[in-house]
């Protein structure tokens, strides 16, 4: 960690990550992803003997289930939705004289049916909710998908396309709380056996606005998000690369999941920055992974 180029330099000049002239938006390279796989094998050891499925989703989402999500409300600027061109031949005229003249043609693009995906587990819950009532052992889901959130970075960790590995956990309050708690522990034995750094502490979420800090502090009060802190860019603030948290029964409730007794279900995920535990594990072990400790070797190469 001692060189005075900064980590996302040095991660171009070793063609590890290529810019793309957008920050956060960066070209992955075969080192890099098979890092990533490696990881998201490593991780599904952990709790493959739970799980009762696994999905992994493109990287959008219905627009009306996004809606459903109240995601708008709490964190509209983070989120991304796509639009595209509807427009007839006259339309289309218009739009290429705007492009010509440097001018912003986007203005006439209409909202489609998809959002970007904010959060992995988003798109589980209509899923889930479509089955009806859940089986009595709830369900236990292991997932992967693109993220979006327009949060542009020079943080080689803060990325606008990033993805989260994630086991979710659907069912009665007592399932889903213990669930949470052996991830946090789990997460930490993750973190061992990888030799990074490493810290759990209670975190909130960053709600937007003005009544967004007293939801965070709420958050943090009942002690509803956990995250796992590593150090990457810098020291003094470290990064959180994975995340433990227990929804209550608000996702249960929003997209109406139910237990068998028809009240709504409990909800709660972990969820694995794969870029960011990638990222920690270039930064703490060096850029040459073949020189990585013999220990983080044989827990990611066996
Ligand atoms: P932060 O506080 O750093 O913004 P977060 O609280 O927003 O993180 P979560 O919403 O809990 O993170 O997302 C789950 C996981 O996804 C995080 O633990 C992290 O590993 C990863 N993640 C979140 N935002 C980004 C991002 N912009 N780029 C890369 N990974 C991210
Ligand atoms: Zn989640
Ligand atoms: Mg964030």
């Amino acid at each position: 960690m001692s060189s005075s180029k900064s980590f996302l330099d040095q991660l171009f000049e070793s063609r590890i990550l290529h810019a793309s002239g957008v920050d956060g938006l960066y070209a992955r390279s075969g080192t890099f992803e098979d890092v990533v796989s490696r990881f998201e094998t490593f991780a599904l050891t952990f709790g493959e003997h739970e799980i009762t499925e696994a999905m992994v989703f493109p990287p959008g989402m219905p627009m009306a289930d996004f809606e459903t999500s109240g995601y708008m409300k709490n964190f509209p600027q983070l989120a991304g939705t796509v639009h595209a061109f509807c427009g007839g031949d006259h339309d289309h005229m218009g739009l290429l004289q705007c492009m010509a003249a440097g001018e912003d043609w986007t203005k006439g693009q209409e909202a489609t049916q998809v959002a970007l995906i904010p959060a992995a587990c988003y798109p589980l819950y209509p899923i889930l909710a479509r089955r009806g009532a859940l089986p009595e052992n709830g369900a236990y889901v292991a997932l992967q998908s693109y993220c979006f959130r327009h949060e542009p970075s020079k943080d080689p960790a803060r990325m606008q396309m990033f993805r989260q590995r994630e086991y979710v956990r659907v069912g009665t309050e007592d399932q889903a709380m213990a669930f949470r708690e052996t991830w946090k522990e789990r997460g930490q034995e993750m973190m061992k056996r990888l030799c990074l750094p490493h810290e759990v502490d209670i975190a909130n979420d960053p709600f937007f606005g003005r009544g967004g800090r007293m939801m965070g502090a709420s958050q943090r009060e009942q002690a509803l998000k956990f995250e796992m802190l590593v150090p990457i860019n810098s020291v003094e603030s470290p990064t959180a690369c994975m995340s433990f948290n227990y929804h209550m029964d608000n996702f249960g409730k929003a997209w109406d999941i139910k237990l068998q007794d028809g009240s709504p279900a409990h909800t709660a995920c972990v969820g694995f920055g794969l870029e960011r535990i990638t990222l920690a594990l270039f930064r703490h072990h060096g850029l040459d992974v073949a020189a990585w400790p013999e220990d983080v070797r044989k827990a990611l190469w066996g």
